[in-house]
């Protein structure tokens, strides 16, 4: 085992673990699991935990410390949760290869990248940073029906069509505008799914959002 100093992600005690989590929320993590499979458009959109407003504190605080964080390891444990959670019942095998994970831009340093180098580690798949954001009008100027009208421009020459499966991750999805968008920027690869941490709904909505 492969242990090392870390503090952990949620409620910061510091400790020698192989991971960034403490036994103790590793362990409520563990037991909050309950994949969530949203349809948007086309996408299938897989969550592992679903998160309401105000139910789970351990969330924001997870999110939190997890903001910005572009290198795989703070992500790894979860990314292991993820793909047993997000390929039970048949496994990777029905996920054909080549495989690549894009992760969702986002602020930089990109912790969508982190997630995602994690997720590729774990199920050994390539890791593209293709998309960048289009600037539009300053966030502030939009108002809220506006900001969900985000667009992704390909960073270079589109790639998907080199390999059979496109994962796109993020670490939160709301409306699912943003992973929309993702898609239709990678040109809409055949097989393609979105993997997600957090399925964030508003307050009083219990269900998916579909
Ligand atoms: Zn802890």
């Amino acid at each position: 085992m492969n242990q090392k100093f870390t503090i952990c992600l949620i409620c910061k005690l510091p400790g020698f673990r192989e991971h960034h989590l403490c036994r103790h929320c590793a362990l409520e993590l563990r037991l909050l699991q309950s994949p969530v499979v949203r349809s948007i458009e086309e996408l299938v959109v897989r969550s592992l935990f679903p998160w309401q407003a105000g139910d789970k504190m351990c969330f924001p605080d997870l999110v939190y410390a997890l903001k910005g964080r572009a290198d795989p390891h703070p992500w790894f444990e979860l990314a292991v949760w993820m793909v047993d959670q997000f390929t039970m019942g048949g496994g990777l095998t029905l996920i054909r290869r080549p495989i690549v994970v894009v992760p969702i831009p986002g602020s930089a340093p990109n912790h969508a990248l982190g997630l995602a180098r994690a997720v590729g580690r774990v199920i050994g798949a390539d890791v593209e940073d293709a998309l960048l954001p289009v600037k539009k009008r300053s966030q502030k100027a939009l108002s809220r029906g506006d900001r969900q009208a985000v667009e992704f421009r390909p960073r270079g020459e589109l790639f998907c069509t080199d390999y059979k499966t496109v994962l796109i991750v993020d670490d939160v999805i709301t409306t699912g505008a943003t992973a929309g968008a993702a898609f239709r920027a990678l040109n809409r690869p055949e097989n393609c799914e979105v993997w997600c941490l957090m399925d964030r709904r508003p307050c009083g909505v219990h269900d998916a959002l579909l």
